[in-house]
């Protein structure tokens, strides 16, 4: 019998009957990621109901020295919440941890236990006149505790920042089963270290989030949002700056695609269709928002648009009126990842650069890449108000698949190399896991590695929070 199949009993008494789940088929859609990407193997999976729960399964596990791998909603990008393949690591899901705790409408917080889906603190914030600004296409099932233990982004980073900048306090317990009761509501605490941000970001290496107090902002009354044609990036880096400088903190999306990103989604996906009657290089959605509910913010739209006409930075653009055109225009912009899967497959990189180097970024990979394989197919999308591009790759048309996948790795190399000739990051928003684990050895600074892992040495000692992931060996 393995350590971890003679700690069940003590799991067992720990959750409950109900907090174990040791069967083939339940446990089946813990152990694989949300994209099949991933796949491992665990004994069981421990679902514990309090923070109390989950210190009595640290220390068990430290005790037998059995792994533990915390998952949300499992819907990250990198395999992270995935176990490896021995079957000897335990998963700790926050799925039975989803309580809202408290709104404090004065304090403008929120504060909620790991488990809770983002889209949940979204409706309650919401239900309060109040707004809790991540946005994600995954967050009718990501978790609060996978959002910041991934540091997640998405599309709302231009005004309102990503969950680091969210949150103000968090509960962790740590892998030997102490809790760290760090759950302040404070805009001000200069009292030493900020220890939180240590577990934001960390995905899971460093212990178990099991709840936070996330900042709120007022309610947003009104919206405008075009669609606008670009001859190309460096247009889009311009007509940033000709919208910010008109709207400041009003501007709170501003998405780019390429075109060959947008066709993928015409060609694939239902019910959408081209707002302009001529293909364009490069697209812009703009999004403005605003708490009073007449803001004019169209008029403001206009504006900046007819200066961006002037100075040739906008080929077409249209704005829309209504919500069924607003949620049209999003479509386009949120089918491209499905869009591109029907296309073979897909080669994804989630990398930032500054905004101001991103059309030279471009430029010279895409020329690097149609020099390595003629007629890639290059699917450039992504935040760029905030500098982030999801850059990623399909097959030329025609090709074989699995040859295609077996350059995988130097298609990589030559993305992640261009970006660090930018000073860029190889993880954007998506984070390491196990997917970038390798590289950060390459693109990481050495002093920063050594810190990091002693930081690792510090919390985890014997290594037993979700090992394997974010730190490369050595
Ligand atoms: C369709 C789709 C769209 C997406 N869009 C975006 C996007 O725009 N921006 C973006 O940033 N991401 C995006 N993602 C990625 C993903 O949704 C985020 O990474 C999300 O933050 C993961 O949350 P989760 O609860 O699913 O975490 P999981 O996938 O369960 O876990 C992610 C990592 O966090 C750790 N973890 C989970 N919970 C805890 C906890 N309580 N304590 C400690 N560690 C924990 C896990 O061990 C793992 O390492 C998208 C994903 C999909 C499928």
């Amino acid at each position: 019998m393995t350590a971890t199949e003679s700690l069940l009993p003590a799991l067992r008494a720990a959750v409950g009957p109900a907090g174990l789940v040791t069967d083939a088929d339940q446990l089946r859609s813990y152990l694989v990621d949300w994209r099949g990407a991933y796949r491992g193997a665990a004994a069981a999976v421990v679902r514990p109901g309090s923070t109390e729960e989950v210190a009595e399964v640290l220390r068990l596990c430290r005790d037998a020295g059995v792994a533990v791998v915390p998952q949300g909603g499992n819907t990250g990008l990198c395999g992270g919440a995935v176990p490896d393949a021995s079957g000897r690591q335990v998963v700790l899901s926050l799925g039975r941890m989803r309580r809202v705790h408290e709104l404090d409408a004065a304090n403008q917080t929120i504060t909620v236990e790991a488990g809770a889906v983002l889209q949940t603190v979204q409706e309650a914030a919401a239900a309060a006149g109040r707004l809790f600004p991540l946005s994600l296409g995954s967050e009718g099932s990501a978790t609060i505790g996978g959002t910041l233990a991934t540091n997640a982004g998405g599309t709302a980073v231009l005004r309102y920042g990503t969950m680091r900048d969210l949150v103000l306090g968090l509960e962790v317990v740590l892998p030997d089963g102490r809790v760290w009761h760090g759950l302040r509501g404070l805009r001000k605490d200069n009292t030493g270290y900020d220890l939180k941000h240590l577990f934001v970001g960390a995905e899971g290496t460093l212990g178990v989030i099991t709840a936070a107090v996330l900042k709120l902002f007022p309610a947003v009354r009104s919206r405008a949002t075009a669609w606008v044609a670009l001859p190309g990036p460096a247009a889009a880096v311009e007509l940033i700056e000709v919208v910010r400088a008109l709207a400041g903190d009003r501007l709170t999306g501003f998405e780019v695609m390429s075109r060959q990103s947008v066709e993928f989604v015409l060609a694939h996906a239902a019910g959408v269709r081209d707002p302009f009657a001529q293909p364009h290089p490069w697209y812009a959605l703009v999004e403005l928002s605003d708490t009073l509910p007449d803001a004019g913010l169209a008029e403001v739209l206009e504006t900046g648009l007819g200066e961006a006409f002037e100075r040739d930075l906008a080929l077409d653009a249209v704005i829309a009126s209504g919500s069924a055109q607003v949620a049209a225009l999003w479509a386009l912009r949120e089918g491209i990842s499905e869009a591109q899967n029907s296309e073979g497959p897909s080669l994804k990189h989630d990398v930032t650069v500054p905004v101001s180097s991103i059309p030279d970024f471009v430029e010279r990979t895409d020329r690097a890449l149609a020099a390595a394989v003629p007629g890639i197919r290059v699917v450039a999308y992504g935040h760029v108000g905030d500098g982030n591009l999801h850059y990623n790759l399909s097959k030329p048309v025609g090709s074989d698949d699995d040859a295609f996948r077996a350059r995988a790795d130097e298609l990589a190399r030559v993305v992640y190399d261009s970006t660090a000739s930018f000073a860029g990051s190889i993880s954007a928003e998506h984070g390491i896991g196990v997917a970038k684990r390798d590289l950060l050895a390459d693109y990481e600074d050495p002093l920063e590695l050594e810190l990091m892992r002693g930081v690792k040495a510090l919390l985890d000692p014997a290594g037993l929070m979700n090992p394997g992931k974010v730190l490369p060996a050595g």
